[in-house]
């Protein structure tokens, strides 16, 4: 894939989490001399540290949406709003356009097909990479599929008749119903009632769904980018870390201003012929610098990993050890954000 064009090309990625060694990765791959800064000191302390290891295409879907945020009334209870953020009137303007994108009349359906074809581009660049780079390229996947439960019949038609089912049987991996008996043979460790006495309106067991062939399944977000970083180093990738860029530097105006380098923390400048912002939650208050303004507003994740002492009947992809998922606070103040990593052990 190396190109004559690419090879005298620089880049610089600012941002050490999966996007930016990905980004990384890729262009070194295509023969682009790649200089990646990251403000912390190691790659992948932020988002790409711990997150849920998910990898669910199936479930993608715009979180802009009336009818999801009405079925997720407990994952709203649990999203968190200071008073500095009631505030800002850069959380009212993302307030806005989220509003915007679940009323405007068929903004929902477009949000949803984007999503879809996104993940399904992403599941097929993951199956690709693990052809192609097999255990290089680990990410400690375990779980295979996801198990939706039902507890009405209505409610198992309707997803029968969603975009969601409909788009999955059309790219070659229908979901297929199940019978309670069937997820009770598939999942021996969980009997009939703890799976009835799941759903809190006591409702009965009334089945379920899963994709056949399968495309979710788990993953470790920092075994995947710990490789990632040993491939760019292996491509001759620079990888600074400590060097935060504080300032994206720029020369002429109008339509004729451009990039002219990035000035780190510790008083460098970096140039190259492309620039990547790959900085997280960093990317909007570096962008605004130079009029660029995402459409996006901070929520911070609290995630909890605990040691399974007692037998829960929990399957662990950590093996001893559980991650619980707590509250979700929107974030002003980012320059003073740090993360925290909490393993409990009593
Ligand atoms: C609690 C939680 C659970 C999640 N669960 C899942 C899940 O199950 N499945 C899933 O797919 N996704 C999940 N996500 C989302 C996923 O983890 C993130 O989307 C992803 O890690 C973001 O990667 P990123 O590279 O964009 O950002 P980050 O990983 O945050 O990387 C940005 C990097 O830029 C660096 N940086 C910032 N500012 C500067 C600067 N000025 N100069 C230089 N470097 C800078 C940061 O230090 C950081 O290393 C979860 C996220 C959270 C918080």
């Amino acid at each position: 894939m190396m190109s004559e064009n690419n090879k005298n090309k620089s880049v610089v990625v600012v941002g050490g989490g999966i996007m930016g060694l990905g980004t990384a990765f890729h262009l070194s791959e295509r023969g682009y001399r790649v200089t990646l800064l990251e403000k912390q000191k190691d790659v992948a302390k932020v988002a790409s540290y711990i997150n849920g290891a998910m990898i669910c295409p199936s479930m993608t879907a715009s979180w802009a949406s009336l009818s999801l945020l009405s079925k997720n009334k407990g994952e709203l209870r649990r999203i968190q709003l200071s008073r500095d953020v009631v505030t800002d009137h850069k959380f009212w303007r993302w307030g806005l356009w989220f509003t915007y994108n679940c009323l405007w009349p068929g903004k929902v359906q477009q949000n949803d097909a984007a999503q879809q074809q996104l993940g399904l581009y992403s599941m097929k660049c993951l199956q690709n990479l693990e052809e192609v780079y097999g255990e290089t390229l680990s990410h400690n996947k375990t779980a295979s599929n996801t198990l939706r439960l039902y507890y009405t019949e209505e409610d198992l038609k309707k997803f029968f008749k969603s975009s969601q089912a409909k788009f999955w049987e059309k790219n070659g991996h229908p979901f297929v119903k199940l019978s309670p008996e069937e997820i009770k043979d598939m999942l021996p460790s969980l009997d009939q009632q703890n799976l009835e006495t799941y759903h809190p309106s006591g409702r009965n067991l009334v089945g379920g769904v899963i994709n056949k062939p399968a495309i979710d399944s788990s993953g470790d977000i920092h075994e995947f980018c710990q490789n990632l970083k040993k491939l760019c180093l292996k491509n001759d990738v620079t990888i600074k870390t400590d060097t935060g860029v504080k300032e994206i530097l720029t020369e002429g105006y109008g339509k004729n201003r451009v990039i002219s380098g990035v000035l780190c923390q510790n008083g460098k400048i970096e140039t190259g012929d492309i620039y990547v912002l790959a900085a997280g939650i960093m990317v909007n208050p570096l962008g605004r610098t130079i009029g660029v303004n995402l459409p996006i507003y901070p929520l911070k994740g609290n995630v909890v990993t605990v040691p399974l002492k007692v037998n829960y009947n929990v399957i662990s992809a950590m093996g001893s050890y559980v991650r619980v998922w707590g509250i979700c606070q929107f974030i002003r103040n980012l320059w003073s954000l740090t993360s925290t990593v909490l393993i409990m052990d009593h």
